[in-house]
């Protein structure tokens, strides 16, 4: 009887060591993913200067049949090295999880990355993740669809299966509205436009005031439609998308101007 009401004990106290244990390794968790848990644009700095992080690693997580193209892939490291001082370089991890059910509201894409980021900042080394989801944004309607959005400091969530169905997978099609949706939520996370009200144009000058967080500069990689576009205007996007050769850029004289007054080129 002593022998078993001790056995218990021990059972009991091996119980509470184990979950103290567990729980401090959940605060090690939420401390150790405290710096990727910001505002949108609250990283802009860090991300374009070299003040405290002289790397970056973008963690690239999707499931087999969301994998962005290849020159997709190619067209994002360029365009992210012309933009950020980082002197110990930009580099690229790739993570494959499985298809995950959409269509998804904001916070399922939050839960998501809870459950499938590896990558956090650390040292000197700012992370940034990017997810191609296997699902459309639950916010979808018969005229509009979401082609991806910034929703964090370090987070983007680029709507993979949108962008495969307006285009009709079609390769060039998909690669240009790819990398078009991904450098126009990198530009979101870069700070902008006016995303923490520290935009150094004065007034409405840079920021469109009909579309909120946006360039008012037609031809800029930030006008809105990069963003969420209209189904009857897809083909047109496309269209112009092609004529242009290249992917739309940061405008001179207002974004990029906006980008190096916080450290980047
Ligand atoms: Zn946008
Ligand atoms: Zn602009």
């Amino acid at each position: 009887m002593n022998c078993f009401i001790k056995k218990f004990t021990f059972i009991i106290v091996l119980t509470l060591i184990t979950f103290s244990c567990k729980e401090d390794q959940d605060n090690q968790i939420q401390q150790s993913r405290a710096e990727n848990r910001k505002a949108l644009g609250s990283s802009a700095e860090d991300l374009l200067s070299d003040d405290s992080y002289r790397s970056m690693t973008v963690e690239m997580v999707y499931s087999p049949a969301y994998k962005p193209t290849q020159q997709t892939l190619d067209a994002f490291m360029t365009f992210i090295n012309a933009r950020v001082n980082k002197p110990d370089g930009v580099s690229f991890i790739e993570t494959i999880i499985s298809d995950q059910n959409g269509p998804f509201s904001i916070s399922q894409i939050r839960n998501i990355e809870n459950e499938q980021r590896t990558v956090y900042t650390q040292a000197d080394d700012i992370a940034v993740y990017v997810y191609f989801a296997s699902g459309n944004a639950n916010s979808d309607t018969s005229t509009t669809v979401t082609l991806g959005s910034a929703y964090q400091n370090t987070s983007i969530v680029i709507y993979e299966k949108t962008l495969q169905e307006v285009t009709n997978n079609v390769l060039d099609d998909l690669t240009r509205l790819e990398a078009t949706t991904l450098h126009h939520e990198f530009g979101h996370i870069f700070g902008l436009v006016n995303i923490q009200n520290d935009d150094i144009h004065p007034g409405d000058t840079h920021e469109d005031p009909d579309h909120l967080k946006h360039c008012i500069i037609g031809d800029c990689l930030m006008y809105f439609e990069a963003q969420s576009i209209t189904k009857n205007k897809i083909k047109t996007r496309l269209q112009d998308l092609k004529a242009l050769q290249n992917i739309p850029s940061f405008d001179p004289d207002f974004c990029i101007q906006d980008l190096q007054a916080k450290g980047g080129n």
